[in-house]
């Protein structure tokens, strides 16, 4: 029987390492990737909330490596707030990682509070001269050990660090692109007005025309370039200035929709994100919207709201939905199928459209059977039971023709996804919709 760790069910630190050892002897060590994964400060979230909450941030953050990363060969819990993925791919790490953001990041609703975590990584991979499973367990600790001295959230192992565990290096040419961002940093870029919105069309392949482009914020950094949401919006939640940047969103959104041609007697309408912690004062949300709707001179009917599922649509939010709801604007559930919430209670909130997360499509192509067989159930469900309910589906994350006819087969008619187009600039997104022939 493996051992477990006995609050979150993962492997415990002795059944990953014997893991390691064992995917070693099968791929050899060479073949072998580790990321030691820390939760940011997870010892003021534990002041903040207490053990109890703290112990259910844990169990979520590991329900979540296990839905998400059901396709690695071991997922650990080492220690506290240490976990460890262990892949045996090495050179789908980089995506890996991506994913590993994206999907661990999200706010978690844990009893009434939303918290959003930060996380810290360390990365091995095995080499001829890693002698075995323990020392590349112990290198990915190293280099986690080496980012927290040196203050950035991802660093990848290399020998000298192993030489002097404590000697401060800066090797630079061994280091993954850093994703430190500094709090002060990101004020700044406020008032210097650093970001933008990228639109992506959400296509309706059905009547061969864009019903919405999703505008999704970048930060054009200084010296850093173009940065992407998932990197600072969590951080921007932690720091308060979400309600700003939102406020930001929202006009740039407004004030794009009412340039948007009409393209076969239709006018495309605009899809904005909304921050769960915007939900912390529904008035401030409101009376935005309310402003540069007006401003703009656009039709409310032509904004969509995107709320994560994560957000658990708490009571303290029915009523904020049912207010946005008679602002006439329209209601969409993002990321629907990473978050827990019943489908009795969907039909009970005033929500227009779920949008199927994106790590469903991907699953649709995956090689092992089982998950893939998964995936489709979830989607072909889900479009089934939306409908059923009067509620619109949109498919997010399409990015193959094969994908395509597989999720049009299950009777989707809204799809977004780089099949289509990447978010880009407004001009540029607006002309697709012209020039494009979408289906
Ligand atoms: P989301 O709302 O689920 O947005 C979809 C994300 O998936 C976007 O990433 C988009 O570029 C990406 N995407 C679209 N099609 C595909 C595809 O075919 N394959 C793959 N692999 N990815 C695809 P992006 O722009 O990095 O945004 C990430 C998340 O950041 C968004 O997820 C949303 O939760 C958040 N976000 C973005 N813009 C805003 C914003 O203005 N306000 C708020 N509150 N959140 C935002
Ligand atoms: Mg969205
Ligand atoms: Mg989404």
């Amino acid at each position: 029987m493996p051992q477990l760790d006995s609050l979150t069910g993962l492997f415990d630190r002795t059944e990953t390492i014997s893991c390691v050892e064992t995917l070693a002897a099968a791929f050899g060590i060479e073949n072998i990737a580790i990321i030691d994964i820390e939760i940011l400060r997870f010892g003021s979230i534990n002041n903040a909330v207490g053990t109890d909450t703290a112990d259910k941030v844990i169990k979520t953050a590991a329900r979540r490596l296990l839905k998400h990363f059901s396709h690695v060969p071991a997922i650990g819990r080492l220690h506290g707030d240490h976990f460890c993925l262990v892949f045996t791919k090495p050179e789908i790490l980089e995506n890996e990682v991506k994913n590993l953001l994206e999907f661990t990041q999200r706010p978690m609703a844990i009893e009434g509070q939303i918290i959003v975590l930060g996380l810290r990584l360390g990365i091995a991979k095995g080499n001829v001269s890693t002698s075995d499973g323990k020392a590349l367990v112990n290198h990915a600790e190293i280099a986690l050990n080496n980012a927290k001295r040196r203050n950035l959230n991802i660093v990848e192992f290399c020998p000298s660090m192993a030489l002097d565990a404590q000697q401060v290096h800066e090797i630079e040419n061994d280091l993954r692109v850093s994703l430190f961002i500094n709090s002060a940093e990101l004020h700044q870029a406020l008032t210097n007005n650093e970001f933008e919105l990228h639109y992506q069309p959400i296509i309706n392949i059905e009547k061969q025309r864009i019903e919405y482009f999703e505008a999704l914020i970048r930060w054009r950094h200084p010296a850093k370039g173009l940065i992407p949401p998932l990197q600072f919006i969590p951080i921007a939640e932690r720091i308060n200035i979400m309600n700003v940047l939102g406020q930001f969103i929202i006009d740039r959104a407004c004030l794009d929709a009412a340039k948007i041609p009409e393209a076969q007697g239709y006018t495309p309408g605009i899809s904005i994100n909304i921050s769960p912690s915007q939900f912390q004062d529904t008035d401030i949300l409101l009376a935005t919207l309310k402003r540069a709707i007006k401003h703009a001179g656009i039709m409310s009917n032509h904004i969509q709201l995107e709320i994560t599922e994560s957000t658990e649509f708490c009571h303290v939010m029915e009523d904020s939905l049912d207010a946005l709801k008679r602002l006439g604007v329209k209601l969409s559930i993002d990321d629907f199928g990473t978050g827990f919430s019943a489908i009795s209670r969907l039909i009970e909130l005033p929500f227009d459209c779920i949008k199927i997360d994106k790590s469903f499509i991907r699953d649709l192509m995956c090689n092992d059977a089982k998950t893939r067989n998964k995936a489709e159930k979830m989607v072909s469900g889900l479009i089934k039971i939306a409908e059923s309910i009067g509620l619109k589906t949109i498919v997010e994350g399409v990015e193959t023709k094969e994908q395509l006819t597989l999720v049009k087969s299950f009777g989707a008619t809204l799809i977004q996804g780089f099949y289509f187009a990447k978010p880009m600039p407004f001009e540029q997104a607006t002309s697709f919709c012209i020039e494009e022939e979408i289906a």
